[in-house]
């Protein structure tokens, strides 16, 4: 199934669009001003689409477990570097910020709060209304979010 574009990317995501998922770690890294260090190049590697919403602390743990040790500072520095790069997305669960690696493709989330899982979604009816809100105000379109907040199937299910 082949999902449509949208006619009004968020600026948060501006990654050039020649810029392909593949792109290499270091070139990544470089592209965003950041020397591509082993404790910078292990962050990436451990933010994988698939991976579930993840803290700074959560993600510092798990390079330590992974006897990968990154400074708090640095993971903490690299994220937000990730973030404003509209690389991750940021979610506040709890009092917490989270991030997750999403596709560059403009999307909306639905965001489990248990296992923290993050299912990108394409739907017409949000860029619809955004499109009919806009013109109704006469307004400018900065930016939009719709987010889904859930308890997943399989978390209502498990004991
Ligand atoms: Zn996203
Ligand atoms: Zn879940
Ligand atoms: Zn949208």
């Amino acid at each position: 199934m082949t999902m449509p574009s949208w006619s009004y990317p968020a600026p948060t995501e501006l990654r050039p669009p020649d810029d392909p998922d593949g792109e290499p770690p270091t070139a990544l890294l470089r592209r965003l001003g950041l020397t591509p260090t082993r404790g910078r190049l292990a962050i990436l590697e451990q933010l994988t689409p698939d991976q579930p919403l993840t803290s700074t602390r959560d993600l510092h743990q798990r390079l330590t477990q992974l006897h990968c040790p990154v400074g708090l500072a640095t993971v903490y520095r690299t994220l937000r570097a990730l973030a404003d790069a509209g690389i991750l997305h940021t979610f506040i669960v709890g009092h917490e910020v989270t991030y997750h690696r999403c596709s560059p493709r403009h999307h909306h989330h639905i965001v489990c709060i248990r296992c923290g899982h993050v299912w990108e979604e394409h739907p017409h009816a949000v860029e619809h209304w955004v499109d009919h809100a806009v013109q109704t105000h006469h307004a400018q379109l900065i930016e939009h979010r719709a987010d889904i907040f859930v308890i997943c199937h399989t978390c209502d299910t498990s004991p």
